[in-house]
């Protein structure tokens, strides 16, 4: 009978894939199988962007710096898996805001590997999530900066500490904020957790975009002020890039 049941699960999604054939997440292109077409996987994995020399936010490989090394940045060095245009944007917000942790998970094994390879980040004492505030967390279910440094610590043995909590609900930050209300906005958003064990740690703060790098910013400089010896970053995409800001 099992046998039977599992022949007719596979006819119902081979006929559900005849109707409707996967779809590549990051571009809409038709796929065999899988999340994500041959393009979109080596976008994820090649990791084109590089890091500013002058200030540690990330940098598109040609441009000299960033673009932003004059606003004060708390974070020694962040690293992005792309910008946010496609694949990244489409990426994230099939994670994020449709829930499909499949796609989660291949963003997690993809920040995983450039942490690997990336001597600076790859020495980090301990893994922490961007936390999300309980009222945020209540309507999306799930800390979408958690799973992704959960992947992390997984595929790497820094070990994963949830050093921050987040006491403000702060509105979505867009590029048409302007910084001075992005800082008001964020001001005390986050607090250390009592006897959370940062001091002398060099901590990897995690978060899904790096829009104006403002909650990165507050994070790490809370985790400066609970003792932490440096503050890292990594993100799947970064808003900015040399210069160039992405069109949304
Ligand atoms: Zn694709
Ligand atoms: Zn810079």
């Amino acid at each position: 009978m099992p046998a039977l049941a599992s022949s007719a699960r596979f006819l119902l999604k081979s006929l559900a894939d005849f109707i409707f054939p996967p779809i590549c997440y990051g571009c809409d292109s038709e796929i065999e199988a899988g999340l994500v077409c041959e393009a979109c996987r080596l976008d994820l994995f090649t990791h084109e962007l590089a890091v500013c020399p002058e200030c540690g936010r990330p940098c598109t490989r040609t441009a000299e710096t960033c673009g932003q090394c004059e606003e004060k940045f708390s974070l020694t060095r962040v690293r992005a898996l792309g910008l946010y245009v496609p694949p990244f944007d489409k990426l994230v917000q099939a994670f994020k805001y449709s829930g499909k942790t499949k796609v989660g998970e291949l963003l997690g094994q993809a920040l995983a590997a450039l942490v690997r390879q990336d001597e600076v980040l790859s020495a980090a004492d301990a893994v922490c999530p961007v936390p999300l505030h309980p009222a945020r967390m209540r309507e999306r279910g799930f800390n979408q900066s958690l799973l992704l440094a959960a992947a992390i610590s997984m595929s790497t043995g820094i070990p994963l500490v949830e050093f921050l909590v987040r006491k403000k609900n702060t509105p979505t930050q867009t590029l048409k904020t302007r910084p001075k209300d992005r800082r008001k906005n964020l001001e005390r958003a986050f607090r250390i957790k009592p006897d959370a064990g940062v001091d002398g740690k060099t901590v990897l703060l995690v978060d899904d975009v790096m829009t104006t790098g403002a909650t990165l910013d507050q994070a790490a400089r809370e985790l400066l002020k609970g003792g932490a010896a440096s503050v890292l970053g990594v993100v799947i995409a970064a808003a900015h890039a040399g210069g160039r800001p992405s069109p949304s």
